[in-house]
């Protein structure tokens, strides 16, 4: 009788199926991608305010002190913390915050075996090891050297600073100082902050014109 034999057929699959799924268990479970929260950062004059610097930090599960020291380092900056946040004393763009950031968590956080942020980081004889505490990985933590001073203070056209004009220049063009560029700004007048914009750039000497425009940086 047909119909007879297609149900067992159908049985003996089911069941096939019920011991496929027993035999691997939760192997395609999901991982979400590891996330840090949106970094909170506030410019205030010539201080650069990071709010959540403590959440972050708690995020990665990682000494605050060590991340702020790590953070001062990468920007060239003094700072601090208060409360829970950090405080640079500089003008720093999210951007850059964030980027940093970015490096800190490659470097300190991340397992390179699995990707998950559940490390721990082992100091092994004189070497600094990250310890995956989801696969069991092991590498010795390697820190990038980045030329950041020079990437964070070098000027490209286009560029927008906000700059406190200090003098006239031989042609009567506003100048002033910008990290270790002199900027020189036809029209502008010596004692006024203005915003300009980077139109030329030659050697340590970046000619800007005044605009009202954001800053860039
Ligand atoms: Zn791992």
């Amino acid at each position: 009788m047909a119909p007879v034999v297609k149900m067992t057929e159908e049985e003996d699959y089911l069941s096939l199926l019920d011991r496929a799924k027993i035999a691997c268990p939760e192997i395609t479970e999901n991982h979400e991608r590891f996330e840090l929260p949106e970094l909170d950062i506030l410019q205030e004059g010539k201080i650069t305010v990071f709010r959540n610097f403590i959440d972050v930090a708690d995020k990665l599960r990682r000494d605050s002190t060590h991340l702020l020291q790590f953070m001062l380092k990468e920007l060239g900056t003094p700072g601090n913390i208060e409360g829970r946040r950090a405080v640079f004393k500089a003008k720093i763009s999210p951007q850059t915050i964030n980027d940093r950031i970015q490096t800190y968590t490659e470097t300190y956080v991340i397992c390179s075996e699995c990707g998950l942020p559940d490390t721990k980081m082992v100091k092994e004889d004189r070497t600094l090891m990250l310890e995956c505490e989801a696969c069991g990985a092991r590498r010795p933590i390697t820190v990038r050297k980045t030329s950041h001073t020079e990437s964070l203070n070098t000027l490209k056209e286009g560029d927008i600073i906000e700059i406190l004009i200090t003098d006239l220049g031989k042609k009567g063009d506003g100048t002033g100082k910008y990290y270790d560029y002199l900027i020189v700004a036809p029209g502008a007048v010596k004692g006024t902050r203005i915003h300009a914009k980077i139109t030329k750039i030659s050697a340590k000497t970046a000619f800007a014109v005044p605009t009202t425009e954001p800053c860039t940086r």
